[in-house]
């Protein structure tokens, strides 16, 4: 079983000063509203409303997290950031956001990687863009998933999946990979579990078995 099952509500924080202490690693998941973020997190926890997929994208900025335990010891942590893009935000919002975000992805020490969430049918925008450039100066990995893909067909997902790949190679020497995912259909899911538990826990993982 995935230790991502584990998950559970830790808080909520809207200013960086509190942000939980960063002694166990963590990682976060950013995107457009309505990308299918909360629909991710969900699917890849295992639980039907771990995050709170809003029907009002935009409403509820804050950041959430949520620990991921091992009986009671707090192992991690997934970071459900504010979902950007939403155009009823006002422009006080959206500047308080900006400099949260870019703070937050460029300095957090205990973040350890980025998921970042695209819709499909959407490709990479510009502020997915900016999101990448943000993160992409630490030199730590990001990883998007290209949501919804059951919406679109074989042939359409395979050239999107081309495209991104070659998109991405302008913010070299970032650390960039993809994959199709889709929350309803659970494509994906494995690829991208595997890949969140590798970053939150490889030293654990070296430690529990050294011929890992
Ligand atoms: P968020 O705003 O990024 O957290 O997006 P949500 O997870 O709330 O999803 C936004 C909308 O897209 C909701 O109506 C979801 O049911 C739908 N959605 C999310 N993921 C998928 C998916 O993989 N496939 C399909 N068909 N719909 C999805």
């Amino acid at each position: 079983m995935s230790k991502l099952h584990q998950a559970r509500f830790f808080t909520t924080v809207n200013e960086l000063h509190t942000l939980p202490q960063d002694d166990v690693p963590e990682i976060a998941f950013a995107g457009r509203s309505n990308a299918g973020k909360s629909s991710a997190i969900n699917v890849l926890c295992n639980q039907k409303r771990l995050a709170f997929a809003s029907k009002t994208p935009g409403r509820t900025q804050h950041i959430n997290y949520f620990g991921i335990y091992a009986k009671d010891a707090l192992l991690a942590y997934l970071v459900d950031l504010p979902g950007y893009g939403y155009a009823a935000v006002g422009e006080g919002t959206r500047a308080h956001w900006n400099e949260i975000l870019s703070n937050y992805l460029q300095h957090r020490k205990a973040l350890v990687g980025l998921i970042l969430i695209v819709d499909a049918r959407r490709g990479l925008t510009e502020l997915d863009e900016q999101m990448i450039r943000w993160f992409g100066v630490t030199q730590k990995p990001i990883h998007i998933l290209l949501s919804k893909s059951d919406k679109q067909t074989f042939s359409e997902n395979r050239a999107l999946l081309h495209n991104i790949q070659e998109q991405v190679k302008q913010f070299a020497p970032a650390q960039i990979s993809a994959q199709l995912f889709s929350s309803t259909k659970r494509v994906g899911l494995e690829e991208s579990d595997t890949l969140i538990q590798e970053w939150l826990f490889k030293d654990l993982l070296s430690a529990d078995n050294p011929t890992n």
